[in-house]
Parts: C-alpha cells; sequence; structure tokens
C-alpha cells in the first residue's frame, strides 16, 4: 500500500480505504461506495475496530444458518467486491453456493467487471448478469434477480445492502444475513441475522466458522440458532459502543 507502513496504528484501515479506491478506479465500485466506506470508518471507530462479542455471536449464527440451508446464495455488491472477493468466492466454496452480483447503483459495465472478477477467482457460478426474475415491492433497476440465485434462495448472505432491498427480500420469506457496521440502521433491524463488524473481519470469521462448524449435524446447528435473538444481539452492539467510547472518555480525563 503506497507509503503507510505497516506499523502505522491506522494501517489496516486505511489499506482497506485504498482498497475501496482501488475498486472506484477499477470500475468495479461505484463513487457512492466511498461514501458507504466513510460511513463504515466511522462506525468501526465506534466499535473498537474489532469483532466484539456481539459480533462474533452473529457470526457463529450466520454460519449455521448457512451450513443449514438448502439454497443459499451470497450476493457481492461493488464494496464487497473490492474488499473481500477471495473470501466471498472461498466462503461460496465451502457452502456449495452460487453468488450474484446485486449492485445498488446498476450499470451492466459494472455488473460484469465484477462478475469477471469473481470468475478470475476461481468461482463456478456467478449470476446477475441476466437477471430473469423481479423482488416484489422494489423499483425496477433494484427489482432485478436471478432464478436460481437470490430469487430462489432460501438463505441470502448479503453484506452491505441496503434496508429496502432487505426488507423486500425478508418479505419474500427468505432468511437474510447482513454485515452492517450500523447496528441502528434498517438492513440492520430487518436482517434475519445481523452481523455489526467490518466486512474484512466478517469474512474471514465466517469462513473460520463454517470450517470448524462443518462436521455439525442438523440439530446441533438448530441448537446454535434457537439461542439466537437479533434483536438482543443489536442491542449488545449498541452497549458495546457505549462501554466502548466510555472507556476513551475516561482516557481523556487522566
Ligand atoms: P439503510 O438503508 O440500511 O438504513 P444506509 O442508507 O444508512 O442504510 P448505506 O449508505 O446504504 O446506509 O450503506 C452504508 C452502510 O454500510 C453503513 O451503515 C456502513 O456502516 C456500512 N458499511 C460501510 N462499509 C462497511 C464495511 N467495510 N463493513 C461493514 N459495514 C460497512
Amino acid at each position: 500500500m503506497s507509503d503507510v507502513p505497516p506499523s502505522h496504528p491506522r494501517y489496516a484501515s486505511l489499506k482497506t480505504r485504498e482498497k475501496v479506491v482501488e475498486g472506484v478506479e477499477k470500475g468495479i465500485t461505484g463513487l457512492n461506495g466511498l461514501i458507504a466506506q466513510g460511513r463504515g470508518e466511522a462506525l468501526d471507530y465506534l466499535i473498537g475496530e474489532r469483532t466484539t462479542a456481539s459480533g462474533a455471536e452473529a457470526e457463529r449464527a450466520a454460519a449455521a444458518m448457512l451450513l443449514l440451508a438448502e439454497r443459499p446464495v451470497l450476493s457481492v455488491n461493488g464494496n464487497a467486491a473490492a474488499l473481500v472477493p477471495e473470501e466471498m468466492v472461498l466462503l461460496a466454496r465451502k457452502i456449495d453456493a452460487p453468488l450474484e452480483v446485486n449492485i445498488f447503483y446498476r450499470t451492466e459495465g459494472r455488473v460484469k467487471k465484477i462478475a469477471d472478477l469473481l470468475r478470475s477467482l476461481g468461482t463456478g457460478k456467478v449470476f446477475g448478469e441476466n437477471p430473469n426474475a423481479v423482488i416484489p415491492g422494489l423499483d425496477h433497476a433494484r427489482a432485478k434477480a436471478a432464478r436460481g440465485g437470490i430469487y430462489d434462495a432460501d438463505v441470502v448472505f448479503v453484506p452491505l445492502e441496503d434496508g429496502d432491498r432487505c426488507e423486500a427480500l425478508v418479505n419474500m420469506g427468505k432468511k437474510v444475513i447482513t454485515v452492517d457496521l450500523n447496528p441502528l440502521s434498517r438492513t440492520a433491524r430487518t436482517s434475519t441475522v445481523t452481523i455489526v463488524d467490518n466486512v474484512v473481519r466478517a469474512l474471514p470469521n465466517l469462513i473460520a466458522l463454517v470450517e470448524e462448524m462443518a462436521d455439525l449435524d442438523e440439530s446441533e446447528l438448530n441448537s446454535v440458532l434457537a439461542g439466537y435473538d437479533n434483536r438482543a444481539v443489536l442491542r449488545r452492539s449498541v452497549e458495546e459502543i457505549v462501554s466502548h467510547l466510555s472507556g476513551r472518555f475516561s482516557a481523556l480525563e487522566d
């Protein structure tokens, strides 16, 4: 990365930012992706730039839900394609799921670039270039989906989704797993499982968890999910922000 040394206290955050900028330069990420990244950085700072206990609990539930799914699909937008393309492809392989390119400001050129990137990383099936179904309740451009992909999925893993589309997927009866650093966003409140963590930490964690849980049987996976309460986990993640901030505040008083 440019000239920032790994010892720099904000190295990981700056590296992530550069990847999004690179995504924009390559035509993979839309300009709005930069604004989303900026909001994400601010919120990540508030949670302490680490996977919190509530984030880890959501990741465990997400891994169980993906392993139990009959037709899981992983959705990839412009920011996910810039930040975690290899990890999305690896997770898809581990749970035998297809990927679908699903971007907010859709242009056919950008969809193709993301699909080409995922194929170059060795993914089998990528949906999204030829959408042939419509998600009810959304305007035309955002409603596009693929049969055999998101449209027919029982579980959709959709990091960084927008609130409307998340709600529309839930209204179709799907289980939706999102990654969103804002525990108060509509996406966070609407999803079945919300991982309040940075996508660059959440994906490696999920890959490790699906590997670790691959030998669990259906009833063991179901018992992981039975104890999971997304609203309670979101409340705890807000409490974790408050307690992290009060620690920072006390440091100012010394
Ligand atoms: P909603 O429609 O759900 O209320 P929003 O309109 O507030 O969402 P957007 O601008 O669509 O939000 O997307 C930005 C969201 O993505 C922010 O909540 C931000 O925290 C989250 N985000 C951005 N970058 C990351 C990241 N690297 N990891 C996890 N979350 C991220």
